[in-house]
């Protein structure tokens, strides 16, 4: 991308709407616009992200086992009357009435519809274990909506059902989506703790957060400072096999939220140099429900004894576009967002220093065509900018890495190749610095 084709409405000033520094970040970025309050537009650059988020999110849900397809945002009410939360989900749903005047609302999430789903299809404990997803917008009429993208009206969130014939092959679903959670985070480059949680409104007994820690998080959490350096599953975890040991390892040391905190526990459990008692955000969250959903909707299956019965359910959500702010507040300096490399807008910015010149000219237009041959993301700043413009516009958007290309350097035969995360340079050849990148 030409950044002088691209459209990045960066701002000069810092709008003094936003409160904390990822949603400062994302509207100086020209990341996101908001249209109502907690309801946003998503700008190139932003959607950009929102995206690579979303990608990564679905390919470790496809590893461990589950299956996408996608709902419909608006749903009817009678479904809902069906689980009897019509009525008790409250002023937080939208509520909306069609010509006809049937009632119908906008999803805040989807246990009915997909126990709908599941009960007109699948009648015996054969089909059983499944696992549906969808990565789909959700609507809460939230009372507070606030910090950008980070407490939204409408949001995206990914959220799968699983379906077991009983609690213990329901908790090795829950199993699976527990390791798929640790790294799913991490391949965005976050530290998101897995934490005993409250069920809520979903209902049920067994319940995890996963919670970055920052101190602008809006849950007071408890935790060992061990569970910091706990390993995460590589790729080649094996989903079929035994997770009981990983899972053993994540939840023997004590992380719980402030809702159902055992503070004596804490005590005993946890010595006090290594007693950590701060805020963080909630980027996902895992349940299981039982019998909740399947016993009101009547989602049945037979047997092997030839009986049927109700499914046991759980259900798991993560936040696809609070993830955005949640990654900025986690990763960002005084001059702007430092994107871990998976989830960047863009690999590589290519800065000319000297628009004017014709050498710095043409050495951009060489790497710019050589990464785009091989489909690496890559922002060409060939703008009129003068450099310490075009520095603070790469600093500001967070592109991982940028190569500054001027005429001094290039006497010599040199680019300077910047690393965002740490501010390291390095001097490279034009073709070294084309082999660097596209591979
Ligand atoms: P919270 O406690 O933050 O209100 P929740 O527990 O009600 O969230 P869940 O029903 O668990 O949310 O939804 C799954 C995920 O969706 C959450 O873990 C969170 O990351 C995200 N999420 C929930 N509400 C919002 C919102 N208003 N704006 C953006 N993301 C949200
Ligand atoms: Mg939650």
């Amino acid at each position: 991308m030409r950044l002088s084709r691209f459209f990045l409405p960066i701002l000069k000033e810092n709008p003094k709407e936003a409160e904390i520094v990822s949603h400062r970040l994302m509207l100086r970025a020209g990341m996101l616009r908001q249209e109502a309050a907690g309801i946003y537009a998503w700008l190139p650059l932003g959607f950009r992200v929102l995206k690579k988020i979303e990608k990564i999110v679905r390919e470790e849900q496809d590893r461990a086992g589950a299956i996408e397809l996608l709902m419909p945002t608006l749903q009817l009410a009678d479904l809902w009357r069906e689980s009897g939360r019509y009525d008790a989900y409250g002023p937080e749903m939208l509520r909306i009435a069609d010509r006809h005047k049937r009632e119908l609302l906008y999803g805040p999430t989807n246990e009915e519809m997909i126990t709908e789903i599941f009960r007109a299809y699948v009648k015996s404990y054969r089909s059983l274990p499944l696992n549906l997803y969808h990565i789909q917008w959700k609507f809460r009429d939230e009372q507070r909506p606030r910090f950008g993208v980070m407490r939204g009206r409408e949001f995206l969130m990914k959220d799968a059902y699983s379906f077991d014939i009983d609690e213990a092959a329901a908790r090795l679903s829950y199993n699976r989506m527990f390791v798929a959670y640790l790294r799913t985070f991490s391949r965005m480059g976050l530290k998101a703790i897995p934490m005993r949680a409250e069920t809520g409104p979903i209902g049920g007994d067994l319940s995890h957060e996963f919670i970055v820690l920052a101190e602008t998080g809006e849950s007071g959490v408890f935790c060992n400072k061990d569970v910091l350096d706990l390993p995460v599953p590589g790729a080649d975890v094996d989903y079929d096999g035994d997770l009981t040991p990983i899972i053993k390892q994540w939840t023997q040391l004590y992380a719980a939220t402030e809702d159902v905190h055992d503070g004596e526990r804490f005590e005993r459990e946890v010595t006090p140099d290594k007693r950590v008692h701060t805020r963080g955000i909630e980027v996902g969250q895992i349940f299981y429900f039982g019998t909740k959903y399947s016993d009101s909707m009547k989602a049945l299956v037979s047997g092997p004894d030839g009986a049927e019965r109700p499914i046991h359910g759980g259900s798991y959500g993560i936040g696809v576009s609070r993830l955005v702010g949640a990654i900025i507040e986690a990763c960002h300096d005084e001059n702007g967002i430092k994107w871990p490399e998976e989830v960047a807008p863009f690999k590589i910015a290519i800065l000319n220093l000297k628009q004017d010149d014709s050498n710095t000219g043409e050495v951009c237009e060489k790497l710019y065509k050589a990464f785009t041959a091989k489909g690496v993301d890559v922002l060409y700043d060939d703008t009129d900018q003068r450099p310490g413009g075009k520095f603070a516009t790469a600093d500001l958007i967070g592109i991982p890495w940028q190569i500054l290309v001027g005429p001094k350097g290039l006497a010599e035969g040199k680019l300077e190749i910047k690393k965002r995360s740490d501010g390291s340079r390095e001097f490279l050849g034009v073709d070294d610095t084309i082999a660097r990148f596209a591979q």
